[in-house]
């Protein structure tokens, strides 16, 4: 059942979406969630969760992104990042069902990745992703104008990174663009600026900063920010002639917490520490820091660091709590003092796992994330390219 949003009282205007009931269009993921979920203190959860997964056997294949709470992370058959996981569930055609347990958009990418008669769940559609939800459409519509007008659109060339909602890939795909990962970004530019002389890309500014910054060779004043909202991008004809990478005004809330204060605390705090941040983080930060890059090469890192090392992590807390619990001989902490999950990942938790494999034990399924055939075909076309990168 869908109940209307509510608006806080003395916020007129300002709709606040409560856990589990209403329905948030505006947003990359439209939430609802039905079903009935177990309380979190039921005791029998872990065991519930252990028997609807054995029931269900090969049928179900459940996928655990990195940044997943340990209560979930152990029912996963396969971790890693948003993409990696979406190629694992296409190679396991013989699993009717994929569970991802991460958020919205990589729900999307895998059903448009995997066979017609997988059917992906999320099992908490809420689950979205506050980077995703920065370029919609529309305002990705009304920013292509913008270059049409300025006389431009046919330099650009659209680039977007993985983290952005199936309309977006395939806004990407229609124009003969290309999606990235944080670990190709750099080819997806070199790609990209092989057919034209600008990008614009989207929606994470941070990454695209960094990459065409400290890998490319390009000043800060070669990119201009995009800000969907305001006129124009709020940026006058001439800077957007002028830029070579347009980006878009979009951040990930996590990892753009991170500062250069961080790093210093930390420095001054920790003699010899390494600082190892995710090329999320804001430009001063991966400046600042000893190693940058994704979340493979953070984990693959500190597996290959010297025992008695230090190392300050800048990505999401549960990653980094999980590796300092698997590398006790090392010295892993969180780059910032402050605790800072991913909130909307952590909405999935156990119960929203036991509803979701429960449901499909009895062979309904619920809270499924399906992405219309024109959509899937366009994104299917921007994944493709990113395949088939040099
Ligand atoms: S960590 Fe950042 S980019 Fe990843 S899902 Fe959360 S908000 Fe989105």
């Amino acid at each position: 059942m869908t109940t209307p949003v509510r608006t806080p009282a003395g916020l007129p205007g300002l709709p606040l979406l409560f856990l589990g009931d209403g329905a948030d269009p505006a947003s990359e993921r439209g939430v609802d969630c039905p079903g009935e979920l177990p309380p979190a203190s039921d005791p029998g959860l872990v065991e519930r969760a252990r028997a609807a997964k054995a029931a269900l056997g090969d049928r179900v294949f459940v996928l655990g992104h990195h940044y997943q709470r340990d209560e979930v992370i152990q029912f996963a058959d396969v971790t890693g990042d948003s993409f990696k996981l979406a190629r694992l569930a296409a190679a396991r055609p013989e699993a009717p069902y994929v569970v991802f347990c991460g958020v919205h958009f990589m729900a999307e990418s895998a059903d448009i990745l995997t066979a017609d008669h997988q059917q992906v769940v999320l099992p908490d559609l809420a689950a979205g992703c506050s980077m995703a939800d920065m370029a919609t459409f529309e305002q990705v519509e009304e920013c292509w104008e913008a270059l049409e007008d300025a006389g431009i659109a046919d330099e650009v060339v659209p680039v977007t990174y993985m983290n952005s909602s199936a309309d977006i890939k395939a806004f990407v795909g229609r124009r003969g663009g290309v999606v990235c990962t944080s670990s190709n970004a750099k080819r997806a530019l070199d790609w990209a600026y092989s057919r034209g002389s600008k990008v614009l890309f989207l929606p994470d500014q941070h990454l695209g900063r960094n990459t065409a910054v400290l890998e490319m060779g390009f000043s800060l004043d070669d990119c201009v920010v995009y800000n969907p909202h305001r006129p124009n991008g709020g940026l006058p004809d001439a800077a957007l002639r002028d830029a070579r990478m347009i980006l878009w005004r979009g951040h990930c809330s996590v990892h753009g917490r991170f500062s250069l204060e961080s790093v210093r605390d930390v420095r001054e705090r920790v003699p010899g520490v390494n600082v190892l941040v995710h090329p999320e983080c804001r430009h001063e930060v991966v400046r600042a820091a000893d190693l940058v890059g994704s979340t493979e090469f953070i984990i693959k890192t500190l597996d290959e660091a010297p025992a008695g090392t230090s190392w300050a992590v800048g990505t999401e807390l549960n990653l980094v709590r999980r590796l300092a619990n698997a590398h006790p001989d090392k010295n892993v902490m969180f780059l910032d003092k402050a605790v800072c999950f991913c909130s909307t990942m952590n909405r999935i938790d156990l119960p929203h796992l036991v509803l979701s494999l429960e449901a499909l034990a009895r062979g309904e399924v619920e809270n499924r994330i399906q992405v219309g055939p024109d959509t899937a075909a366009h994104a299917r076309a921007a994944l493709d390219r990113m395949l088939a990168l040099p």
